[in-house]
């Protein structure tokens, strides 16, 4: 292939030339070549010589409920990630849901919160009878903005749920800090922030309980699953009884023959979820130093074009999981091109991208859980109406982050190689090159 180019030049009529150089320019979204060609790497991954063999033999020996996989499980995820102990469960959603149930957190409680997150958070809270607070996000970080938190401490709060959005970390410090202070209880969400670490201390095991999700988009992909950690032996042991109908297990005992001790569910993770899970945890830890690595090359590169502003880390920051690649798109350095313009002229290059969360403090299914029955007996008139709630609860940064600026590239396109970060930072280029031109075709 070497000297292709001038075999082309020479070969080539000048005007063929130009418009192959031109459509090479031009805007994909406008008719022009894209600047990949090539697919991202498949999402997720299954390699049958090495992840099959555990699997077959969970299904051959029809033993599928829970029992000696999803403990072994368990105990390589306490040990990968330095907890004491872990329970799993059917998914990350309901591994906050019983966090939140045996930290004692129930109706007439306030749970803070932030509100660039997944739905499963405020759900969580919602179905254990709670309410939920939302704190504004920081704009740079795209985490709880920790300064903003004690202006929503009441009598009532009880507990504060962090996320670590994106795969990264919240200021963990400051979280504890203040639930210290005020004498809050902390349940991490790390459902996108398997191995990420605060002082070489992994997120997750720095609150009272944390909590992961294993659905299929995740890092550890097995389609759904979900686990708590914690080293607290008490709060544990009550979480593995409410996943498990509220039976006796290790501390929670009754009389001899007495039955089902407390409250609970059944949210046990089958043996086939589990050796799904066995395998993947097999490619984690290096799939984890690939995305890093090419998340700190794709930040670097993108940090040099104006309008593109790459998520900020705090300082004691030490590891990162990278579930998403957050960025700001700022729109006055593009022509005024919308981020949904934007996002459509990325995607037409061959660069998928997400215009991300929209704000979830402010959705029906809040009002719906408010003029439910049990939360009428739960709550005062006065904090079941909507309109002040919405007052209360108003996130002007969030909505800046969700309606104009927050995107984001998924953890997959992290997995390609430095030259596959090159054509994400061309493609933008590209746009911003164009962005007129497109704004006028795609938004008059
Ligand atoms: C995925 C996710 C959850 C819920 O996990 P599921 O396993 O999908 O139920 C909760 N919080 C955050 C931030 C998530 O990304």
């Amino acid at each position: 292939m070497a000297g292709a180019g001038a075999v082309l030049s020479m070969s080539v009529a000048p005007s063929l030339l130009a418009s192959y150089v031109s459509k090479a320019n031009d805007p994909a979204i406008l008719g022009g070549q894209a600047v990949r060609s090539n697919d991202w790497p498949e999402w997720p991954q299954w390699k049958p010589e090495s992840d099959e063999e555990r699997l077959l033999e969970v299904m051959r020996s029809g033993v599928w409920s829970r029992s000696g996989t999803v403990a072994e499980f368990e105990e390589v995820w306490a040990k990968t990630v330095g907890s004491k102990r872990c329970v799993t469960t059917v998914n990350g959603t309901n591994a906050l849901v019983c966090g939140l149930a045996n930290l004692d957190v129930g109706g007439g409680d306030e749970v803070i919160l932030p509100p660039y997150t997944f739905i499963a958070c405020p759900q969580s809270i919602l179905i254990n009878g709670a309410m939920p607070i939302f704190v504004d996000t920081d704009p740079e970080t795209f985490q709880i903005d920790v300064d903003k938190i004690e202006d929503q401490i009441t009598s009532r709060t009880r507990a504060i749920m962090p996320v670590h959005i994106g795969g990264c970390p919240a200021d963990m410090d400051r979280v504890m800090e203040i639930a210290e202070k005020h004498d809050l209880v902390v349940l991490e969400d790390a459902c996108q922030a398997w191995l990420s670490e605060i002082n070489h201390k992994q997120v997750g095991t720095i609150g009272h309980g944390g909590c992961y999700s294993f659905q299929n988009s995740k890092n550890i992909p097995i389609g759904e699953g979900g686990a708590i950690v914690s080293d607290d032996d008490e709060f544990m042991d009550k979480c593995y009884s409410y996943h498990n109908f509220g039976n006796p297990y290790g501390s929670i005992t009754g009389e001899p023959g007495s039955g089902t001790q407390r409250l609970g569910t059944k949210l046990r993770m089958s043996e086939y979820q589990a050796a799904i899970g066995l395998a993947q945890l097999k490619r984690f830890e290096e799939q984890t130093v690939i995305r890093s690595r090419n998340a700190d090359y794709l930040k670097s590169q993108l940090e040099e074009i104006p309008g593109i502003i790459p998520y900020k880390l705090y300082d004691n920051v030490t590891r990162v999981s990278y579930h998403l690649f957050l960025f700001r798109y700022k729109k006055e350095e593009f022509q005024g091109l919308t981020k949904a313009g934007f996002g459509r002229a990325l995607a037409a290059e061959g660069v998928p991208v997400s215009t991300g969360y929209t704000p979830l403090n402010k959705m029906p299914y809040l009002n719906h859980a408010f003029q439910s029955k049990s939360f009428k007996k739960m709550y005062p008139e006065s904090m079941l109406d909507i309109d002040a709630y919405n007052e209360r609860n108003h996130c002007p940064e969030n909505d800046r982050l969700c309606n104009e600026e927050a995107m984001w590239f998924f953890q997959r396109l992290l997995l390609g190689d430095r030259s596959d970060m090159d054509d994400i930072a061309a493609s933008i280029r590209k746009i911003q090159n164009n962005a007129g031109k497109i704004k006028a075709q795609l938004e008059g």
